[in-house]
């Protein structure tokens, strides 16, 4: 989970959809600003290119009982259908990190190590980053169903890519790190718009005394 820059104003078809018994909200102009504003990624889980977006309401609307957050733009988010099926429980229904609103680099960490994924809130007292800790320790980690297990694999398979692809590409970076090519290569590697960006940047950061130079590149442009 990274910062997003929700672009504005809000798609027109909300409002006047807003207006209709049963409007969408979820019509071609919300799902293409969606997607591009959101790099075509997942907001829970940075998996990118997914074959099965969804609009997902970071408020949920219960059967649109809580009808203005049904197409408050604000509201609306992109992704998957594994993140928004695990995220569908009572205990996430008051909110977690507004990715639009809040840098969730900034309140958790997210570790990857011999293959084990876990998501830490840096302050045990931040009740939103510990929510949303928990959501997304479950979106990587979940086994109690088959299908979530396969879906779990595949997000914890992109992130050892990712992050394969990161230590490669220091190595190639520290042989040679005048060439423009190696240091542009990391820089994509690192930037918020890269796949499961969260935990290369995340390992980085807390790895800056090994990697004073590549810390540098982060959000270089
Ligand atoms: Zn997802």
């Amino acid at each position: 989970m990274v910062k997003v820059e929700r672009s504005m104003p809000a798609p027109e078809s909300l409002a006047i959809e807003e207006k209709k018994k049963n409007g969408k909200y979820n019509l071609p102009d919300v799902v293409d600003r969606l997607r591009s504003d959101f790099n075509n990624k997942c907001y829970l889980c940075e998996t990118k290119g997914l074959q099965d977006p969804e609009v997902e309401h970071l408020l949920p609307h219960c059967n649109r009982k809580y009808l203005e957050r049904v197409f408050d733009w604000d509201n609306l988010f992109w992704s998957c259908k594994h993140c928004n099926d695990v995220k569908n429980q009572e205990e996430y229904s008051n909110g977690i990190i507004d990715c639009c609103k809040n840098d969730p680099e900034e309140l958790l960490l997210f570790l990857y190590k011999d293959n084990d994924i876990a998501i830490i809130p840096k302050d045990e007292e931040n009740r939103l980053a510990v929510i949303t800790s928990k959501l997304l320790n479950e979106i990587y980690n979940l086994k109690n169903t088959g299908i979530r297990i396969a879906a779990c694999e595949v997000r914890k398979d992109g992130v050892a890519m990712q992050m394969n692809q990161l230590y490669k590409a220091i190595t190639k970076y520290r042989k040679n790190p005048n060439s423009k090519l190696n240091s542009r290569m990391l820089k994509v590697l690192l930037n918020t718009e890269s796949e499961y960006a969260a935990f290369k940047r995340s390992y980085i950061r807390e790895n800056k005394d090994l990697y004073p130079d590549v810390y540098g590149l982060i959000d270089e442009e």
